[in-house]
């Protein structure tokens, strides 16, 4: 018996502190929630595009700075020089340690928000070409900056459970892929220390809310933008003979394009040819002189997209030559510079490692292994070509019985970017705050 009461002691004091640390964590964002949710609910009303996003990076700096955090703002070069950076970098220093950058996004998109929420985005704006559009937080980029201001909240509030360095990066212009380029050639990892580990969070359109979701390894894939110009002899629709006719080129073009996915690449490595915009000519009797074509690639591996981005060169030329369309009327291939961005890859031992931390702290049941996406992001610029280990994990951000609903119907649910789009506030945030506080604690703990 004695032994027993021995052992029984043994173990509450082994697991004393760590159950502490649990309870004070749910303690202190129970205490948070209230505000968190308003913040939220500001910032949804509130989006920027890409490019623009004055007044977000000025609130989350002025936030984080009142943390205590040293904060530097207008973070970014970009190449365009229309454009200035809003990035922010704020740093918290707690004695010897790892250092740990976390990352949010901060942008929003051209999209009017068609949810009916009291709490909807009626902001509308003009984008690069002068069109008005509206502005929408459609991918849940408000519920990053929410869950990332409680996350730097708890950290500061519990600075003697972690030792190390804590950077907490701002990044502007995930959508248009060209924010992190340009926060790295702002001199992001001069102004600051190298991290150890690089963290980010994103919303899950079809993941309930209260639980998160990891993949070791690949999980989104690389991105590149992709514009052909298929040029022609334009004339006389009645005269074809007396044309090279762009509209016919084109059509061969994007049929053959599929070919590269299906007979080219191998099965076993996933890839997406995506023909998204076909322009060209102005009236039925008309044949134009040229068409232009937008394309997106993705892969996961570096070899796979360059195969494909030879590959569309050479078809294009080829069925063009073969057309009758002389040399000096070839087409153009433009491969993008600025709309490219590598592949996410999670380092599979610090994924590992996380997930452990979340299913303690969130319970297993709501801990799920989550398959790659062919979706695209440019956290992993962060990760220097994957010299830093990083990782993104999933936020469920769907109300439990809408997922349920949609499971049964087979109905998809609004996803990522729809104007419908609709994250439920609460348990989305407490479950952000919890996972990415506890993912810095399990790097740094003392
Ligand atoms: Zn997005
Ligand atoms: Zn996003």
């Amino acid at each position: 018996m004695k032994n027993r009461i021995f052992f029984a002691l043994l173990v509450s004091i082994c697991i004393a502190p760590a159950l502490l640390a649990q309870q004070s964590l749910d303690a202190l964002i129970d205490r948070e929630l209230p505000q968190l949710v308003a913040t939220y609910k500001m910032l949804h009303a509130a989006p920027e595009l890409s490019h623009y996003e004055i007044k977000t990076s000025a609130f989350v700096a002025g936030q984080l700075r009142s943390l205590g955090y040293t904060v530097t703002e207008n973070v970014g070069k970009y190449d365009n020089p229309l454009w200035k950076g809003h990035g922010v970098v704020a740093v918290m220093k707690n004695g010897d340690g790892p250092t740990i950058l976390v990352r949010t996004d901060l942008d929003a998109l051209p999209v009017e928000e068609k949810t009916g929420l009291p709490y909807a985005s009626s902001v509308k704006t003009k984008n690069d070409a002068g069109q008005e559009v509206g502005v929408m937080h459609a991918c849940g980029h408000d519920v990053h900056i929410t869950s990332f201001l409680g996350t730097a909240k708890m950290l500061a509030q519990l600075k003697q459970e972690w030792h190390g360095t804590l950077i907490l990066v701002g990044q502007l212009a995930e959508e248009t892929i060209d924010g992190a380029k340009a926060m790295l050639a702002g001199g992001l990892y001069s102004m600051v220390p190298k991290p150890d580990f690089a963290i980010a969070l994103h919303d899950n359109a079809d993941l309930e809310a209260g639980k998160v979701a990891y993949c070791p390894g690949f999980a989104l894939a690389n991105s590149t933008s992709v514009e052909i110009t298929i040029r022609g002899l334009g004339g006389h629709g009645s005269k074809p003979e007396a044309t090279k006719d762009p509209i016919v080129v084109a059509a061969q073009t994007i049929l053959a394009l599929q070919t590269i996915v299906s007979r080219e690449n191998s099965p076993l490595d996933p890839a997406v040819v995506t023909v998204g915009s076909i322009h060209g000519g102005a009236k039925s009797n008309i044949i134009p002189d040229e068409v232009k074509l937008l394309l997106t690639v993705r892969s996961y591996k570096e070899e796979v997209r360059q195969h494909i981005l030879a590959s569309i060169e050479r078809i294009t030329k080829n069925i063009a030559a073969a057309a009758g369309i002389p040399d000096d009327r070839a087409p153009i291939v433009k491969v993008s510079d600025t709309e490219v961005t590598p592949a996410t890859y999670n380092d599979p031992k610090l994924t590992e490692r996380l997930a452990g931390a979340f299913q303690k702290t969130l319970g297993a049941e709501n801990v799920v292994k989550w398959p790659p996406i062919m979706g695209s992001e440019d956290f992993g610029r962060f990760s220097l070509d994957n010299t830093i280990p990083s990782c993104m994990f999933w936020l469920g951000a769907v109300e439990p019985a809408k997922v349920e609903a949609a499971r049964k119907s087979g109905k998809p649910l609004p996803s990522l970017h729809s104007s419908l789009f609709q994250p439920l506030p609460e348990p989305t945030l407490r479950t952000g705050v919890k996972a990415m506080t506890a993912a810095v604690l399990e790097l740094t703990r003392k």
